[in-house]
């Protein structure tokens, strides 16, 4: 069974946060649930806003200051910024998908007392294929909208973002040392992070994992029944609603499609 329109009313309003190690395809998963009604919201993304729109204010001119110096905006710049987009009508009103944030306990915090989540997509995937993904692969990433590109996904004109034509750039920390320690970084945070999430209580995780075929078993298509999942189909972002019956090739595929991109890693 799989219909777009129920999965579009489901999460609709649906205050959604997508977590994950860096190179699991936040960006472009935020993207799949934008095509179904929800704002996609980054660090980035909310920062070049509130910029843009309210260039006047205090915040807007600290953030200038480090933007233009190329430097990290601290989070007592960027995470008022955040709140105050997740606070915007149209995030009220059709629901949001913040991706990337929070990295810390503390953005947790402020999170979670300030705005609430409804729903948390973690997406669990090995740290090889991330690797591959974003070293291998030459990631890239659209400056406006955070979709990712790789030599094994390109966008159509090289340089240039498919979906919004913004700039792509390569992260400068895009190789294998920083991405490793990344992915330790993230590994050493993860568990605390998640557990934290959990005692909050108020939200359901739905984890999307994707460490080799096996998991793909009876054991784990039981634990998905009756939820709503979202995969990134060979038709760019399209969104289905899976559940158990009959769907268990398809949802390998689809996962593979997915989360396993180049198919021919040994
Ligand atoms: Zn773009």
């Amino acid at each position: 069974m799989e219909n777009m329109e129920e999965l579009r009313a489901a999460i609709k309003g649906k205050k959604t946060l997508v977590f994950g190690p860096p190179g699991c395809g936040k960006g472009n998963r935020s993207k799949d649930l934008e095509a179904l009604g929800l704002v996609h919201v980054s660090s980035g993304i909310a920062l070049r806003a509130k910029v843009r729109d309210d260039p006047d204010s205090e915040l807007s001119k600290k953030a200038v200051d480090f933007m233009k110096r190329g430097e990290l905006v601290p989070d007592d710049i960027v995470v008022p910024i955040i709140m105050e987009h997740l606070n915007r009508d149209e995030c009220r009103k059709n629901g949001f998908v913040l991706d990337g944030f929070p990295r810390t306990k503390d953005q947790a915090d402020v999170l979670f007392s300030q705005v609430g989540i409804d729903l948390v997509l973690y997406l669990d995937v090995p740290h090889k294929f991330l690797l591959y993904g974003i070293v291998e692969g030459n990631r890239r990433l659209c400056v406006d909208c955070a979709t990712g590109y790789s030599d094994f996904d390109p966008p159509r004109k090289e340089g240039v973002c498919d979906k919004c034509a913004g700039k792509l750039i390569k992260r400068t920390d895009d190789n294998v040392k920083t991405v490793e320690n990344r992915l330790k970084l993230y590994e050493e945070q993860t568990k605390l992070f998640l557990r934290d999430i959990e005692i909050k209580a108020t939200v359901e995780i739905l984890p999307i994992t994707v460490s080799d075929e096996e998991v793909i078993d009876d054991k784990y298509l039981k634990k998905l029944k009756g939820r709503v999942y979202w995969v990134q189909t060979d038709q760019g972002s399209k969104a289905r609603m899976l559940n158990l019956e009959g769907m268990k090739k398809r949802l390998y595929n689809l996962l593979a499609e997915t989360f396993i991109v180049p198919a021919k890693r040994d």
